[in-house]
């Protein structure tokens, strides 16, 4: 039911000539005002099925119906009929909106006055728009089918009924006005919607979405481009749950954040309408509501355990790629828990793309996977590769993996979406962000909504990588959803001198965490060995990245972590003596005074803006430095 107008160059001015443009009144109508808005030849209906009947058959080229007013909101006359052809599989495509200003005026035939006036005749949208001004002048409202048409009725009938209509349909029909404005709203105005079928719509035009409650929201949604009508499914009962214009849901999202849109809907098609055809038993409603995935809301974080993903929470999953044995992951995970790790990841089931390769230890290799988390404090990661997997690993991992080459296994999507665990779901190598999240949509559509997704490279040209880290789909995703989004750089470099590199890029990238492989004996590694880090080099990437502590992790994590901070500034305070020192000589070769107040006073700053709050413990330090920088340079002057 969705399609999307591709056609770039085309633009509202460059519409067709010889346009024929249907509406539902007479000639007068603000319908026909906006079926000539953009030079099309206005044809007139006696009604929205009419009109729609034409269009569907041909006789036109596109259908304006109203679909929102200033004073009343929404105009559900039109929806109504609309609803039971997009219902019965009319396809059809929004190309425009066009507001008409509208002056409902009150005309009555010439000499009638005002006072004589008892009824007055009108579509019943305009009628609404005009209650509290008719009450007052105690004028009763009779509905007919147009403004303009009311004007008719009047003109015709030799009473002191008047009609709520336009000056120019007044005019039309040689009715006099008697009050130029009945409106209860000053400017008054009426969205008309301009609809193509869908395969007539070869432009693309600026769209204005709508909102039918208010026009003041309306006012803030400005323009997409090409657009379709989507019907969301209801219940058995009541099949449309209401209308969606839209490009496509991704789209739209991408722009909600940015444009303040809320609600792209139409308005709910009426009971009677939406009944027009029943569903047929035993089928689903295509859309069951609207997408989980790109939905418009607050960041999701994903939280288990110490692992926190999401919503400015960022962490880093590290472990093996294969869990070779207990021992192994039991060291490899005391290893990345010191570093703040706060997740541990290992495969039992391996994807391989050679079938003699090492296929994973299996549930057995689960056991000391969870182990290895639990004597770390580390909630585990692992993936899953089929169906029948699923319950066996959801019992006790933490959080499913969907792996690269599944992520569009539907089925196996929405087992893991049933099992009641955190979903990591890898982008597929050859997939589209579009399809990523539609994957994710599975998950989420089977009931889970704490799904990760993960970027881990994707299939190019290039082969000097294993494959290519899209750190821009990556950013392309980042406005569509609100689910966490982490990065891979592992499996995406496929060699261990690239990972921190492309970690810190995508790091920098924003991303919401990374998943790395680390081993302690890479040559031994029964799986991806050429990417896998050893333990000190993911510490450095982990020292770099300033992961935050987290006062959840187990007090050993927590004080080697900190032992290793104290390893590092006692390296970092040596490499400033040595620096130091350098500086020192280089002064002396060149004449120049060793010891400067201003340098001694920038250093300070320096210290100071480094440890904003303490600029106690900064003077400490520099006073310490600086005092040790002296002594060195004394003992060297021995
Ligand atoms: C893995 O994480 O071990 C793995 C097989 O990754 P991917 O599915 O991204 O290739
Ligand atoms: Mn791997």
């Amino acid at each position: 039911m969705l399609h999307e107008i591709t056609d770039r160059e085309a633009s509202a001015k460059a519409r067709d000539v010889d346009l024929k443009v249907g509406y539902q009144g007479e000639p007068g109508a603000y319908g026909e005002v906006a079926a000539a808005a953009h030079g099309g030849i206005p044809r007139g209906f006696a009604s929205f099925e009419k009109l729609l009947e034409a269009l569907r058959d041909g006789d036109v080229d596109e259908a304006v119906l109203p679909m929102e007013n200033a004073v009343v909101g929404a105009i559900t006359e039109a929806l109504e009929p609309f609803a039971a052809f997009v219902t019965e599989g009319m396809e059809l495509v929004a190309v425009d909106i066009t507001s008409v200003p509208v002056r409902l005026s009150l005309a009555a035939r010439p000499g009638t006055p005002l006072a004589a006036v008892k009824r007055a005749w009108s579509h019943p949208a305009a009628l609404r728009q005009c209650t509290h001004r008719l009450a007052q002048m105690g004028i009763e409202r009779v509905v007919c089918y147009d403004t303009a048409g009311a004007a008719q009725i009047v003109a015709h009938e030799a009473s002191t009924d008047a009609a709520v209509c336009s000056r120019r349909a007044a005019e039309r029909y040689g009715l006099a006005v008697l009050v130029e404005d009945v409106s209860d709203k000053e400017q008054n105005g009426t969205r008309f919607v301009h609809l193509r079928m869908a395969d007539h719509a070869r432009a693309q035009v600026s769209l204005a979405f709508l909102r039918t409650s208010s026009m003041t929201a309306t006012g803030r949604l400005d323009v997409l481009t090409g657009a379709t009508l989507l019907p969301l499914a209801g219940t058995t009962e009541y099949p449309v749950r209401m209308w969606v214009l839209g490009a496509d849901a991704a789209r739209l999202q991408a722009l909600a954040p940015v444009r303040d849109v809320q609600v792209i809907s139409l308005g709910q098609p009426a009971a009677h309408a939406a009944k027009v055809t029943p569903p047929r038993q035993g089928t689903e409603p295509v859309i069951k509501s609207l997408p989980h995935a790109t939905a418009r809301r607050a960041p999701t974080v994903v939280e288990v355990g110490p692992l926190r993903l999401g919503g400015g929470w960022r962490a880093v999953i590290a472990g093996p790629c294969s869990v070779e044995s207990a021992e192994q992951v039991m060291r490899i995970a005391k290893e990345v828990a010191s570093c703040g790790a706060t997740a541990l990841r290992g495969g039992i089931f391996k994807p391989r793309t050679n079938p003699y390769a090492f296929q994973g230890h299996g549930l057995e290799a689960l056991d000391w996977l969870v182990a290895a988390g639990k004597a770390n404090g580390l909630p585990v990661v692992t993936e899953v590769m089929a169906i029948d997997q699923v319950k066996p690993v959801a019992e006790k991992a933490d959080v499913l993996q969907i792996g690269a080459r599944n992520m569009q296994n539907f089925d196996l999507l929405r087992a893991v979406g049933r099992a009641g665990r955190p979903v990591l779901l890898k982008r597929g190598a050859g997939s589209t962000v579009d399809e990523w999240l539609g994957a994710a949509e599975y998950i989420m559509a089977a009931g889970e909504m704490r799904v990760i997704l993960c970027e881990r490279g994707i299939r190019t040209f290039e082969t000097s990588t294993r494959n290519t880290l899209d750190v821009g789909g990556m950013l392309a995703a980042r406005p569509l959803t609100h689910l966490p989004i982490i990065a891979d750089p592992s499996h995406a470099a496929g060699r261990a001198d690239l990972v921190e590199g492309l970690a810190r890029g995508a790091w920098s990238a924003g991303a919401d965490g990374l998943m790395v492989e680390v081993h302690d004996d890479p040559a031994r590694a029964l799986s991806d060995a050429e990417q896998a880090l050893v333990p000190a080099r993911f510490a450095e990437l982990a020292r770099n990245l300033a992961l935050h502590p987290d006062a959840r992790l187990p007090l050993a994590q927590l004080r080697a972590w900190v032992d290793a901070i104290d390893h590092d500034l006692g390296v970092l305070v040596q490499r400033r003596l040595e620096v130091a020192k350098v500086i020192g000589d280089s002064k002396r070769q060149t004449g120049r005074a060793v010891l400067d107040p201003r340098r001694e006073a920038a250093v300070r700053r320096t210290y100071q803006e480094a440890l904003p709050g303490s600029k106690g413990l900064a003077d400490k330090l520099v006073d310490l430095l600086l005092e040790a920088a002296k002594a060195q340079q004394s003992i060297d002057e021995d």
